[in-house]
């Protein structure tokens, strides 16, 4: 796949709250370029909200993001989504529109790519997913896996610096997930630098470079998965890892 030499991300103190809850309580996130980090935690405890805020879908109240160290709490938040690429568990394709059109829609409205060319980086980057051959089906008549590694087609023919996961495999069938999970380890294993929220400890102890636990809005421990996995250092570690495992 392609090279990657940039996506240092680094998030600061990150607090929000919706009204009166207080959803991020201080965050500190740093993920190297070309490393993958997951994020794991009890349901509620704030990572699609961390996700959301690292790509400014919604502002942090008080903190910092910087990509390869420069903030981007300046920059155009339409552009800074175009540096983050996201998938999310559900694949939100365009139900009437081609697989191909799902694909290359985005190259030709927002980066204004003329038709014929982004169809081909289309075809290019569903090649790269094994789904080349599905160009011009519809997501309907795909399984959830295809509709999944067709959402990850496009967010990597957007050529992103980073990539978001958000629990990319929880909607799809158990015999689906693996060639999903599959295709991450790739993109990971490529140099793609990654924030990965997901209950898969498979692929996070095995796949990403370092752990990030959350709990109530702030991060209790993070590590490489050696240490998370074996060696969990806090109670609400050791409860969260005893309950799933
Ligand atoms: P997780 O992804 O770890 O399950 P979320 O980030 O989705 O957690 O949610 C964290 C907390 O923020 C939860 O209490 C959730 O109900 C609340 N929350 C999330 N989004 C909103 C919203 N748009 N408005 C109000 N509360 C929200
Ligand atoms: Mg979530």
């Amino acid at each position: 796949m392609t090279e990657f030499s940039s996506g240092t991300l680094t998030g600061t103190n990150l607090h929000l709250s919706f009204g009166s809850l207080h959803v991020l309580r201080g965050i500190d996130l740093h993920v190297e370029h070309g490393t993958t980090a997951s994020l794991i935690g009890p349901s509620g405890s704030g990572k699609s909200t961390l996700l959301r805020v690292l790509n400014r879908l919604i502002e942090p109240d008080t903190g910092d993001i910087a990509l390869d160290g420069k903030s981007v709490l300046t920059e155009n938040p339409d552009r800074l989504r175009q540096r983050i690429g996201m998938v999310f568990q559900q694949f939100n394709l365009f139900p009437h529109k081609t697989v191909a059109d799902n694909v290359s829609l985005a190259l030709h409205k927002l980066r204004k790519m003329p038709k014929d060319q982004a169809r081909a980086k289309a075809l290019e980057h569903l090649d790269m997913v094994g789904l080349k051959h599905k160009a011009d089906a519809r997501p309907g008549n795909l399984s959830g896996g295809q509709q999944q590694r067709v959402a990850i087609a496009r967010a990597l023919a957007m050529e992103p610096e980073v990539m978001f996961f958000d629990e990319a495999t929880s909607a799809l069938d158990p015999e689906l997930v693996k060639g999903v999970l599959a295709l991450m380890a790739d993109l990971a294993t490529s140099g793609m630098t990654m924030v990965v929220v997901t209950h898969e400890m498979g692929f996070s102890r095995n796949v990403s470079d370092s752990v990030t636990f959350m709990d109530g809005g702030v991060v209790v421990e993070t590590g490489p998965p050696e240490q998370i996995f074996t060696d969990p250092q806090t109670p609400r570690l050791r409860g969260f890892l005893s309950d799933i495992l």
